[in-house]
């Protein structure tokens, strides 16, 4: 069982996606963390993101692990535990570059696929996992909100681990992420083929975990059925 939610940024995708795999009895995979882990690297190492052949050349050498003992699972990047760097505004500002490198998405989807391989019961949450990585998911999800929701909801977040944010910028940027996804030629961010969309914009987290729990069971027993 391999469930896929996409969506643009600050849609609540990995809360929603650690909660649903939790219910599943499933892993969770973040991708976003591994672009992210990438970004992290590049900065960190004193290379420039932006640049597509050194980034990219970086990206290769590279030993991106999870470690699916701890929940959620934490990113080792050649085994140090990256975690607490994804988040930093620095790498947020960094991975749309580190996104729309082709030779990086390469990569990464080959990662992303063999992962799948070994936890055959995963939810998968990104931009890409429905309409490029999994496209035989078993149900696909697209999960939506209005910016000035995701940006509300982004900023509420980081007041909440004690970061203050501009909410006004915090939107900015979501706007600027969401057209860089949807707007590169590899892996852009569309609604996959055959995804429920589910607007979350009126609904309350627990509403929408028990909204993608239910259209799962009901996929689950219709296959169970030969339906
Ligand atoms: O989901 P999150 O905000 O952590 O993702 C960080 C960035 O990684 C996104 O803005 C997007 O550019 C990129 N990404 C992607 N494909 C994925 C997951 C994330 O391009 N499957």
């Amino acid at each position: 069982m391999i469930v896929t939610i996409d969506g643009p940024a600050g849609a609540g995708k990995s809360t929603v996606a650690r909660r649903l795999a939790e219910r599943l009895g499933a892993h969770f995979l973040d991708t976003g963390a591994m672009y992210r882990g990438v970004a992290a690297a590049a900065i960190d190492g004193g290379t420039d993101p932006a640049d597509p052949d050194k980034a990219g050349e970086l990206a290769e050498t590279l030993h991106l692990r999870f470690d699916w003992a701890t929940d959620p699972p934490r990113l080792l990047v050649d085994g140090i535990d990256m975690t607490h760097r994804l988040r930093d505004a620095d790498v947020t500002r960094a991975v749309s570059d580190i996104a729309s490198n082709p030779r990086i998405r390469q990569m990464l989807v080959r990662a992303q696929r063999w992962i799948g391989g070994q936890h055959p019961n995963l939810v998968s949450e990104g931009r890409d996992q429905g309409s490029l990585v999994f496209r035989d998911a078993t149900v696909k999800f697209y999960l939506d909100a209005t910016p000035a929701e995701r940006a509300r909801r982004r900023t509420r977040q980081l007041a909440e681990s004690g970061v203050e944010a501009d909410e006004q910028k915090i939107l900015e940027q979501i706007v600027y992420r969401d057209r860089r996804d949807m707007s590169r030629k590899d892996g852009p961010l569309i609604k996959p083929d055959g995804a429920v969309v589910v607007d979350s914009s009126e609904m309350t987290f627990e509403q929408v975990v028990d909204a993608l729990y239910e259209i799962v069971q009901t996929a689950l027993a219709g296959a169970g059925s030969g339906a």
